[in-house]
């Protein structure tokens, strides 16, 4: 038995039948006159999910930037603290009489 559903097309608001088991779509009735659709919103909404990739993006960058300049810190402060702490035992310790 096919399984189909009625959704509405979102670009000219005409019926859909949707076939869910073939995974096929058509237009059940007739096309809707091109001036009725309002393309504003869509190009709104658009412009919308446009602009928050971008600030996803750029936060992702921002925390690896962040990250790569702790673990410089990290690293310089590791180098800085082994140059001025020397190896606590004197090599003379090491000598053999
Ligand atoms: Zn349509």
């Amino acid at each position: 038995m096919a399984r189909r559903i009625t959704i509405q097309c979102p670009e000219c608001g005409a019926a859909i039948e949707v076939d869910v088991e073939q995974g096929t779509a058509a237009h059940a009735g007739q096309r809707a006159a091109a001036k009725d659709i309002d393309l504003s919103q869509a190009s709104d909404w658009l412009r919308g999910e446009a602009n928050r990739r971008d600030q996803n993006f750029e936060r992702a960058r921002q925390a690896e930037r962040d990250k790569a300049a702790r673990l410089g810190r990290k690293f310089e402060e590791g180098l800085r603290q082994a140059k001025e702490q020397p190896p606590t035992r004197p090599l003379r310790d090491l000598d053999l009489d």
